[in-house]
Order: C-alpha cells, then sequence, then structure tokens
C-alpha cells in the first residue's frame, strides 16, 4: 500500500506491472470507505485509487461518527462489512476491551445490542487499515477537494474537475456523495438548559436528540416537528429475522401493502410481533418496486414512503419505551408540519390549518437531508449523459451493481452507490445493503475495465 500526497497525475505506471487502472471514489463517508474495501478486496488487479472528500477526516463514515454519541439503529449483527462473514463486527467487537468493560453481563448478547456510531465507525476504518496494508500493489491518494464536474474524457474514461479546475483522468468513478457536502461543523456536545426546545425531524436520529437533550438537562420541554406525523417504531425485544409468506405477493402497490398489512396484524395477534413480517417483506421489496408502474411508484413516495421508513427504521427497545415515557409525561410534544422558515426565536410552521408560530429558546434541525442531487456535480454528470434521474427524483438511475444506467444497459463507467440509488433499488441507504452493493460493484469493475482496454485497442487500431 502507498498513500500519496494530493498531487494528481493523469497517468499512473509502476515500472513492474504497467499501467494501473485509476479508479475515483467521490465521498469518503460510510459508502465511499466500503466502496474502497470492497475494491481492496474483491478488485484483483493493480489499481491507483483517489478518494476525494474536502472533509480532512479519514475513518469509517464522516457522518456516522460526526454523530458519535448516536446509538445505531441497526443491531451489531446486521453491521458486518464482510458479506462473507455476518458475525465479522460482533467478533470485532469482543476483541475490544473497552466494549467488554461497559457491557453488563445480564444485558442481551453481543450480536443484539445497539453500538454507538464512533465504535461501528472505529471497526469500519479498522477493515479499511487492513485490508489496505495487504495491497502492496494497490496506491492510494486521498485528496481533500470537494469534485465539481465529471465528464467524459477526451481520450476514455472519464474526467474529474475538481479544486481550481483541475481535470484528472479515470478509468473508472464511484460517486458516494450520499447525502451532499457537510459545512463540517460538528453538534457542540455541551449546550446551556434552556426551556422550550424544538427539535425538527420525525426520524431515529431527532428522537435520539430530543431524548439527549432531556437526559442531559439540556431542554425541559422539547417540541418534535414531524412532516409526515409520524414517528419511528420499535425493534423487537430480540431480534427476530425475515418473516416470509408461501402466498405470492401481489404485484400492485395497494395489494403489496394490503398483505403486508394483514401479514403484521396477524402475528402481531399471534404475539409473534410484526417486525419480523417487516423484515421478510423487505427481502421482497426489490422485486415488487421493479414491477411497480411509474405511477405507482411516484404513489409510493407521495403517500406510503413516510410510513414505511417509520417501520424499517427502527427505535432500539430501550429507546422507545424512553419515548414514549417522555410522550406520557408531556416532556416531548409532537407536531405535524413542514418548517417553513427558521429564526432565532423559533420557527415558521405549516400545520393543515395554515401558518402558526412555534416559539422555542434553541433549534435543532434533525430533518432527513435527501441527497443533493442538485448540485453541480450531478448536474454535470446529467448534462453529458453518464447518468439519467431515477423516474422518482430521488437519486440516479442505477442497476444492482450501482452502475449509472444513461439509458438501458448504456453503463460508461460511472457507478452511484448507496443512497443514490435510493428511487431504484429499494432500502440501498442501509449497510448490509451498502456492503452488498458494493461487493456486487468490484466485480463489475473488471469487465468494464477490459471493456475499456478493448475500446482503447479499437481507437489505436483506427488510428
Ligand atoms: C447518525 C447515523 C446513524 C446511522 N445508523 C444506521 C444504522 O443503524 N443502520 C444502517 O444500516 N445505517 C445507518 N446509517 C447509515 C445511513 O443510513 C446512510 O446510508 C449512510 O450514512 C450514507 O453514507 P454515505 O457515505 O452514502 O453518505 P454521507 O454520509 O452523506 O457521506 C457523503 C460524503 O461525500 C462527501 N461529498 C459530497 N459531495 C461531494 C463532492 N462533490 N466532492 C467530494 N466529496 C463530496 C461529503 O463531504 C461526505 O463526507 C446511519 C447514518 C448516520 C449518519
Amino acid at each position: 500500500m502507498t498513500l500519496f500526497p494530493p498531487h494528481l497525475s493523469d497517468s499512473s505506471q509502476r515500472a513492474d506491472t504497467g499501467p494501473l487502472a485509476k479508479i475515483a471514489i467521490v465521498g469518503r463517508g460510510f459508502t465511499g470507505i466500503m466502496t474502497a474495501i470492497a475494491l481492496l478486496k474483491g478488485f484483483d488487479r493493480p489499481f491507483h485509487l483517489v478518494m476525494f472528500d474536502p472533509q480532512p477526516k479519514i475513518d469509517g463514515g464522516e457522518s456516522v461518527s460526526q454523530s458519535a454519541t448516536t446509538v445505531l439503529n441497526s443491531r451489531v449483527r446486521d453491521l458486518s462489512v464482510d458479506p462473507q462473514a455476518r458475525d465479522d463486527f460482533r467478533q470485532w467487537l469482543e476483541t475490544d476491551e473497552a466494549w467488554r468493560n461497559r457491557q453488563d453481563p445480564a444485558e442481551l448478547n453481543v450480536e443484539q445490542s445497539f453500538v454507538p456510531g464512533e465504535i461501528f465507525s472505529a471497526y469500519v476504518y479498522q477493515r479499511f487499515s487492513e485490508v489496505l496494508r495487504r495491497r502492496t500493489d494497490v496506491i492510494v491518494q486521498v485528496c481533500p477537494e470537494s469534485v465539481t464536474a465529471i465528464d467524459r474524457h477526451p481520450g476514455r474514461g472519464l474526467s474529474i474537475f475538481f479544486g481550481d479546475q483541475q481535470r484528472t483522468r479515470f478509468d473508472a468513478v464511484f460517486l458516494a456523495t450520499g447525502y451532499g457536502l457537510r459545512d463540517g461543523a460538528d453538534e457542540p456536545s455541551t449546550l446551556s438548559a434552556v426551556r422550550d426546545t424544538v427539535v425538527i425531524g420525525g426520524g431515529v436520529h431527532a428522537v435520539d436528540r430530543a431524548l439527549r437533550l432531556l437526559a442531559a438537562g439540556e431542554a425541559s420541554h422539547v417540541t418534535l416537528i414531524s412532516a409526515s406525523g409520524f414517528l419511528p417504531q420499535s425493534h423487537a425485544r430480540a431480534a427476530v429475522g425475515p418473516v416470509t409468506s408461501d402466498r405470492p405477493l401481489p404485484g400492485t402497490l395497494r395489494g403489496a401493502f394490503r398483505f403486508l398489512r394483514e401479514a403484521a396484524n396477524t402475528a402481531d395477534a399471534e404475539g409473534s410481533g410484526w417486525q419480523g413480517i417487516m423484515n421478510g417483506f423487505r427481502l421482497r421489496a426489490r422485486d415488487l418496486w421493479e414491477g411497480l408502474t411509474p405511477e405507482e411508484r411516484r404513489r409510493f413516495k407521495r403517500h406510503v414512503k413516510a410510513i414505511y421508513d417509520s417501520h424499517r427504521n427502527r427505535l432500539p427497545p430501550e429507546h422507545y419505551r424512553r419515548l414514549h415515557e417522555a410522550l406520557a409525561s408531556g416532556a416531548i410534544t409532537v407536531r405535524k408540519g413542514k418548517v417553513e422558515r427558521i429564526a432565532i426565536n423559533g420557527v415558521l410552521l405549516a400545520t393543515a390549518a395554515g401558518l402558526e408560530v412555534l416559539p422555542a429558546d434553541r433549534t435543532i434541525d434533525c430533518r432527513f437531508r435527501p441527497t443533493d442531487i442538485d448540485s453541480p456535480l450531478f448536474r454535470s454528470v446529467l448534462r453529458t449523459g453518464l447518468a439519467r434521474r431515477d423516474e422518482v427524483e430521488l437519486g440516479i438511475l442505477v442497476d444492482r451493481f450501482g452502475r449509472a444506467l444513461a439509458a438501458p444497459d448504456l453503463f460508461q463507467g460511472l457507478f452511484a452507490m448507496g443512497p443514490l440509488g435510493l428511487g431504484s433499488l429499494p432500502d440501498i441507504d442501509l449497510v448490509p445493503e451498502i456492503v452488498a452493493q458494493t461487493h456486487a460493484a468490484a466485480s463489475a469493475l473488471g469487465s468494464w475495465i477490459d471493456e475499456l482496454a478493448e475500446m482503447g485497442d479499437v481507437v489505436r487500431g483506427a488510428v
């Protein structure tokens, strides 16, 4: 392994092996680091990898580790970065002395527990360092710049534009820009106590933030603003695997969700809990999504997505219990509405009854950020025809390998990984799905590099 300073050149050559494949990863969040791990493990030719991100840190995922104290809402058993070893994260945790010391032996087993983001991030980074050390035939360069555009290179492959209009050629580019450029400001760790705090957001992150403010005495009352009015549901106390029925899943949106509701009600009535049914449904969601009409997909986004998300992104049971205690005691109030404006003394809220000013001593924005599809970078790949938006406009149209498809079967070396593919692949913003996709992409890269070499030979032959 070689880590180079951030000066880039257009060609990479090694005296012993000849030209190296030049690969770029744009974004060093969890998806970017995971893509690097998968390439280092699965792409078995020498290569030169450049990882772009203006964020100075390299760890197991900028945003995951940024919320260090936030407990991840997936169990340890679902967070392995090795698709061949489902218990890799558990094994890593068991060797971690700090983790062992803080575990209560009476608690659930390690596989079933929930851990803070910083621990997961340390695990991912360690796995990245280990695999990097083993690849003496790979050059890795970290470039602390944001990428502004991507275009076809006049020779072959793709050009990346960054910094002050610098341009470098790559054979393949992996976009892993997730929820866009971050402003870099960490959350303040201690805040002075205030009475009324507004937390904007109805997801796991917003609930976690509200509970932490109350627990630390930093707020005596929190108003949670949920755009859909939904809050996350609870995980089962003990992990349940996917439960699937023998009955075929109806192929329409309405039919599939009626089927899901009935199965979940039956499971609840029988005492086995709806979570296993939901887990089983998610395994079939990709086929269902592929069979829906464009109009049904749009209806899903408008009417079903919020409730679907509240059942798939679940709270650890302990958090769920604390949330409902806080709701019952009045320490947390939930308001349904859309925030129109944030001011220093509160927020302007649009509700079904009209506009309302909600006074607050402090406002914290924990809204889920959509993928940054309107950034200059995305506008460039759409304009040059390297990629297309998916039809529900959640991101970029991709196949299961993460290949951006400008037209059916037209792949030109640009991959769009993780949450960028949310309009094409259900649940692709979650760790297990990202892990599987990055390994699939690493296997697809070899064929693309071969294809590119053949194209080069054809061009050279013609000249
Ligand atoms: C607090 C938290 C808890 C989570 N818990 C879970 C969980 O329990 N289970 C689970 O499965 N998943 C969890 N996740 C993962 C989550 O679901 C996301 O899918 C994941 O964080 C997405 O990572 P990402 O790398 O794609 O995007 P991001 O984290 O948004 O990272 C994108 C990176 O790209 C960089 N970037 C953006 N634009 C450019 C550009 N033009 N040029 C260069 N760099 C650029 C940004 O600076 C950033 O570092 C959690 C995430 C967070 C933040």
